[in-house]
């Protein structure tokens, strides 16, 4: 067997050397070591994956051509490449390569010489692979439940959410790039960076999209310095169509992985490869980074996502529950997203601890029920107060419509209902003047502070009115 391996390979070598230079062949070539010969498939060892590479890219129809003239049309080659000795994993890895066998040209995917399963948990295959020549499958780890469809779009992400969608519709084409996604956390960002993913990987199924977090990104980064093939690892990532990486914040101080990253980045986009970012700050609060690596973060778009506003919280509810095929009263979903407005982990949160608390009691879930599990949640989760919630209570508490409060009317109750949102609005929350003034019948800040000076000159002179004052702020804070 071996002996025949020589020999087939002695044939193909003299083939090559009458085609190259000699000082090419005596670097190329010479080191090689044919290894054995098995139906057809010979398979010769090469030092080192950068050896393999350049085989591939500057002798590949030298040696097809070779191999068919020594075993036929059906004849192929594998490589088999050294590790550094020094590595534990000393087991040389095979790498097949088409040579005239055309069909066998969709590359198999091949373990890589690293252990990069670290960072990536144990149900979702290897997504590395070796350049090939052609198709490369590299899993996407895209979460299909993530889509734009599930996504509802609201003012507080209309602009992140339009530009991720047309990024999705052309990526790399579009002066969205990279596209850096941020807010605080658990308002979507995970959630809108798959959605982009899976939306271009429906659009162009040929392009490589692939969604990696930061901590994955850092994990394969310094295991990559370990075993000494960090080539690998800055291949692997340029070969990417649609790179979208998750809380880049996480890169903070994290010098080497910039600095790699840099590089991968520079390559993609100088090659009209899309890049997507996520990130707990804007770039200009980001601190840690290296300034090179934050003017590119500059580059594209920054989108944020704010909390969402009442009328999305319910649509989320909504949507969430007509998902699972589950039905409840608007009463109890209007309860809910009054109540929890920090952001939507934690309205998902309410809803699921209702449903689990009713359906391991067998309760109905009752306003009451909802009452209860929110205090309980919304305690826990320290409440923030929302103007909307404001706004209810003071509603409520008058017996009128939110509606009237932003309408433009001047009646005098509702003037005065507004003006009491207002007040409390700034005594309750951190919104800014503007802010509060634009949530309350799109008002200016100067009406907002106006507001806030008759409310406390009342409070001072008018005795029924404290009274009113003290019973809605009581409620506020319930
Ligand atoms: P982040 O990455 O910003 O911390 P996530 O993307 O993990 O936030 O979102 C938290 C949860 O809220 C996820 O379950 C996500 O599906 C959901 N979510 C966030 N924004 C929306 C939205 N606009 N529509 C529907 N679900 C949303
Ligand atoms: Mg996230």
């Amino acid at each position: 067997m071996k002996n025949n391996a020589v020999e087939v390979w002695e044939k193909c070598l003299k083939i090559v050397k009458d085609n190259i230079h000699f000082q090419s062949y005596k670097t190329w070539f010479a080191p090689i070591k044919p290894l054995k010969l098995e139906e057809n498939v010979l398979t010769i060892q090469v030092p080192s994956q950068f050896f393999y590479e350049w085989l591939e890219e500057h002798y590949i129809d030298l040696l097809k051509k070779t191999i068919t003239k020594e075993l036929g049309p059906d004849g192929r080659l594998e490589y088999s490449i050294i590790m550094d000795s020094s590595f534990n994993n000393a087991n040389p890895f095979s790498i097949k390569v088409p040579t005239s066998n055309i069909k066998a040209i969709n590359n198999p995917p091949v373990q890589m010489p690293i252990d990069i399963n670290r960072g990536f948990s144990k149900e979702i295959p290897n997504p590395f692979i070796i350049p090939g020549l052609k198709k490369i499958k590299v899993n996407s780890q895209l979460v299909e439940t993530y889509s734009f469809d599930n996504f509802i779009e609201g003012d507080c992400n209309r602009l992140a959410r339009s530009a991720g969608f047309a990024v999705a519709e052309n990526p790399g084409k579009t002066s969205f790039n990279p596209l850096l996604i941020y807010s605080d956390v658990g308002l979507g960002k995970t959630h809108l960076a798959h959605a982009i993913g899976i939306h271009t990987k429906n659009n162009y199924p040929e392009k490589i999209v692939l969604y990696v977090s930061t901590e994955q990104f850092i994990v394969q980064f310094v295991d990559s310095v370990r075993n000494n093939n960090q080539n690998d690892f800055v291949h692997f990532y340029q070969m990417i169509d649609v790179l979208i990486i998750d809380d880049v914040q996480f890169l903070s101080g994290k010098e080497k992985t910039q600095d790699v990253f840099f590089h991968i980045f520079n390559h993609l986009h100088q090659n009209s490869k899309q890049l997507i970012l996520t990130s707990d700050k804007p770039p200009v609060k980001l601190k840690g980074m290296e300034p090179r690596l934050l003017s590119r973060f500059k580059w594209g778009l920054a989108a944020d996502l704010q909390p969402p506003d009442l009328e999305t919280r319910i649509a989320i509810l909504q949507k969430r529950l007509y998902n699972d095929g589950i039905i409840i009263s608007e009463e109890v979903i209007e309860y809910i997203a009054y109540n929890v407005n920090t952001n939507v982990r934690e309205l998902e949160g309410a809803l699921i601890s209702i449903l689990a608390q009713s359906s391991l009691n067998k309760k109905a879930i009752t306003i009451d029920l909802a009452k209860k599990m929110i205090d309980k949640f919304v305690k826990s989760t320290s409440r923030e107060i929302s103007i909307d919630y404001i706004q209810k209570v003071v509603c409520d508490y008058f017996s009128m419509s939110i509606d009237a409060i932003n309408s433009k009317t001047r009646k005098r109750e509702i003037v005065q209902a507004r003006q009491l949102a207002m007040y409390f609005a700034k005594k309750h929350t951190k919104s800014s003047l503007a802010t509060i003034g634009l949530h309350c019948g799109n008002k200016d800040h100067a009406t907002v502070l106006h507001a806030c000076r008759t409310i406390n000159n009342l409070v001072e002179t008018d005795k029924q009115f404290r009274i009113y004052v003290e019973e809605i702020d009581k409620k506020i804070k319930m």
